[in-house]
C-alpha cells in the first residue's frame, strides 16, 4: 500500500464548505480547484492528494480503496449502504433533511403510494418500516416536478430552507433522517495508515469543535 493519502472530495456545494475546514486542518490544494478542470490536486502536504468527484461516487471510491478518505453527506453514504467503510467525523457542514413530501393540502394517498426520488433504497427502506406501501420511481433531479405532473403522490428529497418545496406549491411532511457532510474512512487504510491518518483525523476534529464554538459565539 502507497504511502500517499488519497482524500476523495464531493463536488459542489459540500466542496465550498469543505475547504475551509480542510485548510483549518492544515491541508491547502495548492491550486484552484473551482477554476481547474483537472480531477486530482497535490495539497501543501507531500503525501496528501485530492480527488474531487461526485458525491455519489465518494462512498465507492473509499469502499474499494482507490481512496483512503472522503468527504459525503449522510444522504449518499444512507443511499449507498457505506458497508466498509467507517465514519469517525461528522463535520457538521451542509446540514439538511432528508423528508417526503407532497402537494400542500393534498391527502397522502391511502392505497399503494407512488414516490419519486433519487434516493430509491432510503426511500424502499423508509416506507416499509413505516408499514406503507411504495411504488419508488427512480428520478434524477427536479423531483418536485413529480407530484405536480401526476408522475408521483409523494418525493422523497433533500430540504434546507424549505423554499424549492414553497416554490413548487408543495409541504414537507415526514422526517427520514438529519443530514450532515461526514468523514469516511477505508477501513484497510485505516489500519496500514494509522499514523498518518489518526493525526489528520485529530486536526479535523479541532477544527470543526472550533467552528462550532464560533458559531456559538
Ligand atoms: P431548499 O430550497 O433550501 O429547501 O433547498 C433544497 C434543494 O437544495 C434540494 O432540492 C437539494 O437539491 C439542494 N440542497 C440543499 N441543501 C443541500 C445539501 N446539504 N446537500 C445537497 N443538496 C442540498
Amino acid at each position: 500500500m502507497s504511502k500517499q493519502l488519497i482524500v476523495a472530495l464531493s463536488k459542489g456545494r459540500i466542496l465550498e464548505e469543505t475547504l475551509p475546514l480542510l485548510a483549518d486542518a492544515g491541508v491547502e490544494p495548492v491550486e484552484d480547484l473551482g477554476k481547474s478542470r483537472k480531477l486530482l490536486f497535490d495539497t501543501n502536504l507531500p503525501d496528501v492528494k485530492l480527488v474531487v468527484i461526485r458525491a455519489t461516487d465518494v462512498p465507492t471510491y473509499v469502499q474499494l480503496g482507490a481512496a483512503d478518505l472522503g468527504i459525503a453527506g449522510k444522504d449518499v453514504l444512507l443511499e449507498h449502504g457505506a458497508a466498509g467503510l467507517y465514519e469517525p467525523l461528522d463535520l457538521e457542514i451542509a446540514r439538511c433533511k432528508l423528508m417526503t413530501a407532497g402537494i400542500v393540502g393534498a391527502e397522502p394517498a391511502s392505497a399503494r403510494r407512488r414516490v419519486a426520488t433519487k434516493f430509491v433504497n432510503i426511500a424502499r427502506r423508509w416506507y416499509a418500516e413505516q408499514g406503507i406501501q411504495a411504488e419508488v420511481i427512480k428520478l434524477y433531479g427536479a423531483m418536485e416536478l413529480a407530484p405536480l405532473m401526476n408522475l408521483a403522490d409523494e418525493i422523497v428529497d433533500i430540504v434546507d430552507t424549505g423554499n424549492t418545496l414553497r416554490a413548487n406549491g408543495m409541504e414537507p411532511r415526514e422526517l427520514i433522517a438529519p443530514v450532515t457532510t461526514r468523514l469516511v474512512v477505508n477501513k484497510a487504510s485505516m489500519t496500514m495508515k494509522h499514523a498518518r491518518i489518526k493525526p489528520l483525523l485529530e486536526r479535523l476534529k479541532q477544527a470543526v469543535v472550533a467552528r462550532r464554538e464560533d458559531v456559538a459565539g
